[in-house]
């Protein structure tokens, strides 16, 4: 074990040298939790093994890709074909026509499709196209939501209602963030106070439909229903930002889990990422055709990309996509995540720790909290050093969780109903010594 550990830390050691905090994605640091990050040397099913070939059961999944688990082997196939047919062409490919046929047919609001590489170049592309559409500058989004890491978009709440946001980043320009309103998730009272102020300047309204940047919060019905309606009244848009949601919680996504709650539910705008390249670089935006028409080059805002719609990436995701696709596949994975829910609040309420839960397909969220919070501010309340030991812990004895209390966890098809028992024994274990 101390052997193990000493491994990875050379690696992380040597890591440092030569990449900024030995990461090339922050919370991989293990900032939040201390200690020494592992260093994955492969993966297969629901585990990867460490540089020292410690085993773990994986509940995070690349961050959300994963769904299948890593390396499922039709997914390999389709990889290796597309390899022999070349890595990039810089010209339109038949892959990329069925892939944004194969998204539309999954997900009817998204008539056109634009595809991109990373989550971030989608978040970006959509509020960019949003704003060239309308004519309008003004943009809202919501505090704890994360949409990537564009400059406009890396935004803290400012104090007071409706105030306009200060930069959460270094060098992100005043002048940058001051059209970039930050508002309370779930607030509605908030929402409406700002479009009553604001509402012929605003653009656009982007939201997570289940935030899993502050680890695993619902948009309450309700929430969702009035932004649909005040940025149809306003001639905003309504971006729905589905990187980590889409194809994760349902197989028509999360709208199409709101639109069974609000009648004709539909976004104007979705941001797609994670899942549809199946662990690939791949994300995408899509929209109504009136308003996709405005990129170019049939329109006038600018949007391009060496590497979108990459032909080995596409590959990957439409074998991702045409695997989860089959009957039942999401219901299935939502009964192995509450199992595995349930499993943990059992053992946690045994031992008198605070406990709540939530999920939906293979996305959770748990928190050493007595209830579900709904907002950043509930979310932070949680005792950080509680989750520390619960989750170094857990890491011990070879079951990897988000390393962030504020981060939401991923369960895949290859998670064995063994594993999820293995994942509960232990976890009994840890609640004792919390
Ligand atoms: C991960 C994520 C992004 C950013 O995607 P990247 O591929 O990491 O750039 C954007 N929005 C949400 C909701 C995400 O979960």
């Amino acid at each position: 074990m101390t052997q193990n550990t000493d491994l990875n830390q050379a690696l992380f050691e040597r890591a440092k040298g030569v990449i900024p905090g030995g990461v090339n994605s922050p919370v991989r640091a293990f900032n939040a939790v201390g200690g020494t990050p592992r260093f994955v040397k492969r993966a297969q099913g629901a585990y990867f093994w460490d540089t020292n070939d410690q085993q773990f059961v994986d509940y995070i999944g690349s961050w959300g890709p994963m769904i299948l688990g890593h390396g499922h082997p039709e997914v390999v196939a389709a990889v290796q074909a597309a390899v022999l047919e070349g890595f990039s062409f810089g010209a339109p490919t038949e892959r990329e026509v069925v892939l944004a046929e194969k998204i539309r047919e999954l997900v009817p609001s998204m008539e056109m499709v634009r595809m991109v590489s990373s989550g971030t170049e989608a978040g970006m592309s959509a509020l960019r196209l949003a704003r060239g559409y309308t004519g309008r500058s003004k943009i809202i989004k919501f505090n704890g939501c994360y949409h990537g890491h564009a400059d406009s978009l890396l935004v803290k709440a400012g104090s007071g209602l409706a105030t306009f946001g200060s930069s959460s980043s270094a060098g992100v320009p005043a002048d940058v963030v001051k059209d970039t309103i930050v508002l309370e998730y779930n607030d509605v009272a908030q929402l409406e106070e700002a479009f009553a102020k604001m509402g012929s300047e605003i653009a656009c309204v982007i939201m997570e439909p289940i935030a899993g940047n502050m680890n695993f919060v619902r948009a309450s019905v309700e929430f969702t229903r009035r932004i649909r309606e005040l940025t149809k009244e306003h001639g905003a848009l309504m971006i729905y930002d589905e990187v980590m949601t889409g194809f994760r919680v349902a197989l028509g996504c999360a709208q199409s889990l709101y639109a069974k709650e609000i009648e004709g539910f539909e976004p104007d705008i979705t941001v797609m990422g994670k899942v549809i390249g199946g662990g690939m670089p791949m994300a995408a935006f899509g929209g109504r055709r009136e308003i996709m028409e405005k990129l170019s080059p049939l329109g006038p805002v600018y949007q391009a990309g060496t590497l979108s719609g990459n032909p080995i990436a596409t590959a990957c995701g439409l074998k991702t996509l045409e695997l989860i696709s089959r009957p039942g596949f999401h219901a299935e994975l939502h009964l192995k995540t509450g199992h595995l829910m349930q499993g943990l609040k059992a053992e946690a309420d045994e031992a008198g720790i605070p406990f709540s839960i939530d999920w939906q397909g293979g996305l959770f969220g748990f928190y050493l909290l007595p209830e579900l919070p709904k907002t950043y501010h509930e979310v932070m309340k949680t005792d950080g050093a509680m989750f520390n030991k619960f989750f170094h812990g857990m890491l011990e004895r070879g079951h990897y969780f988000a390393p962030a209390l504020y981060e939401a966890g991923f369960v895949s098809m290859a998670h064995s109903e063994q594993d999820i028992d293995r994942t509960v024994e232990a976890a009994r274990e840890v609640f004792k010594t919390l």
